[in-house]
């Protein structure tokens, strides 16, 4: 049965061991399978004929019949090609070939009836067709109606025979062996309610259409299958840990409002509300809180998770806040020391650079539960460090930390699992976060304090240096503070290098008047903190560094960003280097600096900085242009294998199969029922292969 789809791709005829070797190592193609889900990128329609009046260069390929009228070498030497007069009883199109012209000319006949088969495109106002396919017409041709499967091959495949139509071959042979193996996968009553067609139409289909309204409708039923799973399983996570993770319940919510009443600075937004709100339901419900926070940089998501801290500690427990760096750390600390100390509550401080005598003391207090905030970089994990009572654990800025890193804290408390609020400021976009974190509640801050000068981006290009450097001088005159960013690569780490000492050594020489600071990795972090420090105290005015500027870094006098080439970061990571500045008062900029040369790509994503601040618009920018595959903290997640859905693409389908899942939940929440009982073999029949599932929770 399932195991049919698990043979290995060597044992199928035309495959064997030196061709199955290939496909497994370029394409991943292990097995019968992988082979089925290795879908068509595309399709070449040879479902119909065009007429050449019909036909522009809008459109993708198409297929034309007619008849060779002419036939001429044109263009000199280098240039030299060979164009086709080529007619129907609507008009006349040229097709051009500037490789293998001695054998075009030889084979081609004028008089002669063709099929060709390419994409249109104009030159000087007339349709060409530059290589297009072209064949003698045959009755065969009149006869064949269907879309031809594209699929995505490589070179070395290639060089073995294993083309894309070989591939499509391979395809054929298995579809048909595979007929008595296709199971449904999905109930009947939600294929009727969602009008999907069976699994076996649509992977035929999917492979071999006969025409573009079956090959949607494949589409849509494989898409909504293979997302409906992964809502699925992300639902019953969350319903498993509801049923089995009872939390700690916190009534008291007193000592916050206390705190609120006469010690917050300031009012806190309408979003930050919210939030407070959503957690306290959480945090007295009886169940473990697990909770994603996304809010943009600088939205005070900080303040967030210190009032929930109250909460905690006001119900006798303690809470923990685990950030990326110590740097981080250690301004967290001297931001909520304050607060703490008005309430009298004792916070403490775990780093590795702690002292020995001081962290002896440190746990010591955790352990007594003395100590009742403990904030810190990853030594909060280290096995050692053992907690009274841990009632919350915050994990800030949490890409830069792993799943297990994340399990590490769960396991902080025998008696009852802590509540989990994870925050976030990269955004991510809706239909990703559905599918990432579909399995934590998720609350979002989408307002940023009030009084905020939205930050100015500008893009100028490398010749207009002086004039920015003008700008920068003006700036620092005025009081303010400077980051210079140059990116660093690993592959062209060299060059890099270069790039930075080059660079700080002309606004060395450009500002001879101020100290000037410079961080990166290369440097002892001994030597980069006290660089930091002396920026962070405003002794430098200018701080030249390569991306090592730490997420969450508040300096509210910087105000001016300026990012060199600025063409080779990514769009998340030029917003969060955005986010260093805008924290304070004053207005801030930031300047993204380019050459000319800007590919389409690069210019897209300037473009988008230029127009917006909104993390979550630039997330869904960054979506569209790159795919999901690429964006920040989903590579590490390893969970985004789809093969068929494109979360940019297809937000629509994965809501209705979201809705469809929560349905099944709801009702069945065990998958017991007799209607369900393929869903639960199918999940099994995931698990049996896969072992991603087991990895996020
Ligand atoms: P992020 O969400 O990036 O972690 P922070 O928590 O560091 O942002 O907050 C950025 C700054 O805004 C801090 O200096 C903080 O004290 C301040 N802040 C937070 N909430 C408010 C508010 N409601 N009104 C004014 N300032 C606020
Ligand atoms: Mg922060």
């Amino acid at each position: 049965m399932a195991s049919f789809f698990h043979t290995e791709i060597q044992y199928l005829p035309g495959v064997g061991q030196r061709k199955a070797e290939l496909l497994q190592k370029e394409l991943e193609i292990f097995t019968f399978g992988d082979l089925v889900q290795h879908y068509p990128f595309r399709y070449e329609d040879y479902t119909q004929f065009l007429k050449i009046e019909e036909v522009h260069e809008d459109m993708l390929h198409v297929q034309l019949k007619g008849v060779i009228r002419r036939i001429e070498m044109s263009g000199s030497e280098k240039k030299r090609r060979l164009i086709a007069y080529f007619k129907d009883e609507t008009g006349e199109v040229a097709l051009i070939w500037f490789k293998g012209l001695s054998w075009f000319l030889k084979t081609l006949k004028p008089g002669g009836a063709y099929v060709i088969y390419g994409k249109p495109t104009t030159y000087g106002n007339k349709i060409n067709f530059v290589h297009p396919e072209i064949d003698v017409l045959t009755s065969a041709h009149e006869k064949r109606r269907y879309l031809q499967p594209v699929y995505s091959t490589t070179e070395k495949l290639k060089e073995a025979f294993l083309d894309s139509k070989v591939l499509a071959r391979l395809q054929k042979k298995l579809l048909q062996e595979a007929t008595g193996y296709i199971q449904e996968t999905l109930p009947t009553y939600l294929m009727d309610c969602y009008k999907l067609i069976s699994k076996k139409e649509a992977l035929f289909s999917i492979h071999f259409p006969a025409n573009r309204e079956i090959l949607q409708k494949a589409s849509f039923r494989l898409k909504f299958e293979e997302l409906f799973y992964i809502q699925l399983q992300l639902l019953s996570l969350r319903q498993m840990r509801i049923e089995r993770l009872q939390g700690k319940d916190f009534q008291d919510a007193s000592l916050l409002k206390h705190f609120y009443d006469t010690h917050l600075p300031f009012e806190l937004t309408g979003a930050q509300k919210n939030v407070i709100k959503e957690i306290y339901r959480d945090l007295r419900s009886g169940t473990q809180m697990h909770r994603l926070l996304q809010g943009d940089v600088g939205s005070g998501k900080t303040m967030v998770a210190f009032l929930s801290m109250l909460i905690v500690v006001e119900g006798g427990a303690q809470a923990a806040m685990m950030v990326p760096t110590e740097l981080l750390a250690e301004q967290h600390y001297r931001d909520l020391k304050k607060f703490a100390d008005q309430l009298a509550i004792s916070i403490a401080l775990l780093v590795g650079a702690t002292k020995k005598r001081e962290r002896t003391k440190i746990k010591a207090a955790l352990e007594t539960g003395e100590l009742k905030i403990l904030l810190g970089t990853h030594a909060l994990i280290e096995d050692n460090v053992q907690f009274h009572n841990l009632g919350l654990a915050v994990i800030d800025e949490q890409h830069r930390f792993g799943v297990m890193q994340r399990a590490k804290l769960w396991q902080k408390n025998q008696a009852y699992p802590p509540h989990i609020l994870v925050m976030t400021a990269t955004p991510i976009p809706r239909t990703l976060a559905m599918t990432l974190y579909g399995d934590l509640d998720s609350s979002v801050i989408d307002e940023m304090p009030p009084g905020r000068k939205p930050i100015q981006t500008r893009h100028y290009y490398d010749a207009h240096r002086l004039k920015v450097f003008h700008f920068l001088k003006k700036q620092v005159e005025m009081g303010r503070q400077v980051y210079i960013v140059y990116p660093l690569i690993e592959e062209s780490a060299k060059m890099d290098y270069k790039d930075l000492m080059d660079g700080y050594e002309s606004i060395c020489r450009a500002f001879p008047a101020y100290p000037i600071s410079i961080v990166h990795g290369k440097m002892k972090p001994a030597d980069r903190d006290y660089e930091m420090q002396r920026f962070i105290k405003g002794e430098t005015k200018i701080m030249v560094a390569t991306t090592v500027i730490e997420v969450g870094v508040n300096i509210p006098n910087a105000t001016v960003m300026v990012i060199e080439n600025a063409e080779r970061f990514g769009l998340a990571q030029l917003h969060q280097l955005r986010g260093r500045v805008g924290r304070g008062d004053h207005q801030s900029y930031c300047i993204l600096m380019t050459g000319y040369k800007l590919s389409k790509e690069s210019k897209a994503r300037i473009a988008t900085m230029v127009r917006t601040n909104n993390g979550f618009e630039i997330a869904d920018v960054d979506l569209q242009l790159r795919g999901p595959g690429n964006l920040m903290g989903v590579q590490q997640s390893g969970l985004l294998a789809l093969k068929i859905a494109n979360l940019g693409q297809d937000e629509k389908i994965l809501q209705v199969a979201r809705e469809a899942a929560k349905h099944v939940i709801k009702e069945d929440p065990t998958l017991t029922a007799p209607k369900h009982a393929n869903i639960k073999a199918h999940i099994a029949s995931i698990n049996e292969n896969d072992t991603n599932w087991s990895r996020i929770s």
